[in-house]
């Protein structure tokens, strides 16, 4: 459910027209419902309100200190998976003691300012990490909380680029091999071992790969119980599946059922950490149709927005419904909907058949409020678009689109060259 709907063949966000929005502001821009995000959290955060637990919001996902303040407010955690993510988030005024760091690639420095920061754990994502944080936490006199990462080899049925729980995935530590890691992990002086986690995809859109790892899990943790491996956090990733086109994802309140369902035995405090669930739905990309030409047998609409600012199409043959921003009588056609850039994949939509767009009209790209702005880049020299925000009847700029002299900020022209 989300608050972007037509009254009177304008498309609306909340009580404001998205065409007044890229009037004053320009397009492309990303445009966000506050409504919607709110939602989706308490949503979310409610279908769990019988167990203990902490939402961990997946930073990634969309990470403007606004959208983040926004969960924040309603009690959110977050999970990160850098430094630069935890700077984010503290600078958003997150609680550190909600803040679950995952990532096959922490750098020491990383690991210092996270220890430094005293977040909540460490999710660890190989033997040679787990020495690299003992290590470093032993230099500063400090103890790390950790939860092994473990890769339960579930196939999450998802596209492979976003599948990150199977065993030819770089993820986490085989589950064959974690009760040996815990073993170790017991005996390490600066290490304080508090859970276990896993994160097996994302946009998964049936239950079963979830309740298959948490199964899986159930079963380390009755172990590590069993040697006196004491477990207080089970961390169950994020991953849960949203409708881009026709996807039919189980409800928050279902998969909350179906977890709930199966932990009764298991006395601890659960971690969820969604990303694309929360945000996805509540952003939209708004671009102008710069052009349009025929094609030998079908139509390009070369929108003014491309692949640098929504990069899903291009990276995963990702489906985002495009809809005129204003409804009126016309044919449908066969078209691609592509960007400016000089890549043949620089498209946002192939072979649709859609309302024959005309130049200068709005189009809205939907469901691109997760992975969108964050993957935006400034390739072909693009300044990255701004960010809109909308509540209720008002609007407000949460990210200044760049300029062009940002594009050239940090650059310089060493002296042997003038
Ligand atoms: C990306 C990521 C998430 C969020 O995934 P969604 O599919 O957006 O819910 C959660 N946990 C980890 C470790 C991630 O890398």
């Amino acid at each position: 459910m989300n608050y972007f709907n037509y009254v009177d063949n304008k498309l609306w966000c909340e009580e404001v027209p998205v065409a007044e929005v890229a009037k004053a502001v320009g397009t492309p821009l990303y445009l966000y419902s506050h409504r919607t995000l709110k939602r989706h959290f308490e949503v979310f955060d409610s279908a769990f309100e019988n167990i203990p637990h902490i939402v961990c919001f997946s930073a990634k996902a969309n990470s403007n200190a606004a959208i983040l303040k926004i969960f924040i407010n309603e009690g959110s955690g977050m999970d990160i998976v850098s430094g630069g993510e935890l700077y984010r988030v503290l600078e958003a005024g997150a609680d550190p003691g909600k803040i679950v760091y995952s990532g096959v690639g922490k750098r020491e420095e990383e690991i210092r300012y996270a220890l430094e920061s005293d977040i909540l754990m460490f999710n660890i994502e190989s033997p040679q990490e787990l020495e690299v944080i003992n290590a470093c936490a032993g230099k500063m006199d400090r103890t790390a909380r950790i939860s092994l990462r473990v890769n339960p080899d579930v196939n999450p049925m998802t596209h492979p680029h976003i599948s990150t729980g199977m065993k030819e995935n770089k993820f986490g530590i085989d589950i064959e091999k974690s009760l040996d890691e815990y073993r170790h992990a017991a005996k390490l002086d600066h290490i304080d071992i508090v859970g276990v986690d896993c994160h097996i995809g994302s946009q998964i859109t049936e239950l079963s790969p979830f309740i298959e790892a948490l199964d899986r899990l159930k079963e380390l943790i009755f172990s590590l119980r069993n040697e006196g491996i004491g477990i207080r956090y089970l961390d169950l990733g994020g991953g849960l599946g949203i409708t881009y086109d026709n996807e039919t994802p189980p409800h928050p309140q279902d998969y909350a059922k179906a977890i709930m369902d199966r932990v009764r035995d298991i006395d601890c405090t659960f971690i969820f950490e969604p990303g694309r669930v929360i945000v996805g739905n509540a952003g939209i990309l708004v671009s102008r149709v710069l052009y349009t030409k025929a094609g030998a047998d079908k139509r390009f609409v070369i929108v003014d927005a491309g692949m640098n600012d929504l990069i899903r199409p291009s990276l995963y043959n990702s489906y985002h419904n495009i809809q005129p921003v204003e409804l009126k009588e016309r044919e449908d056609i066969l078209s691609d909907v592509v960007g400016p850039i000089c890549e043949s994949g620089d498209y946002l939509a192939r072979g649709r058949v859609i309302p024959e767009l005309e130049r200068g009209e709005l189009v809205a790209v939907m469901s691109a409020g997760a992975y969108g702005f964050p993957m935006s880049s400034n390739y072909n020299s693009r300044p990255r678009v701004p960010e809109v925000l909308v509540r209720d009847g008002k609007f407000y700029v949460i990210r200044s689109g760049e300029t062009r002299a940002d594009l050239t900020r940090g650059e310089s022209i060493p002296d042997f060259l003038q």
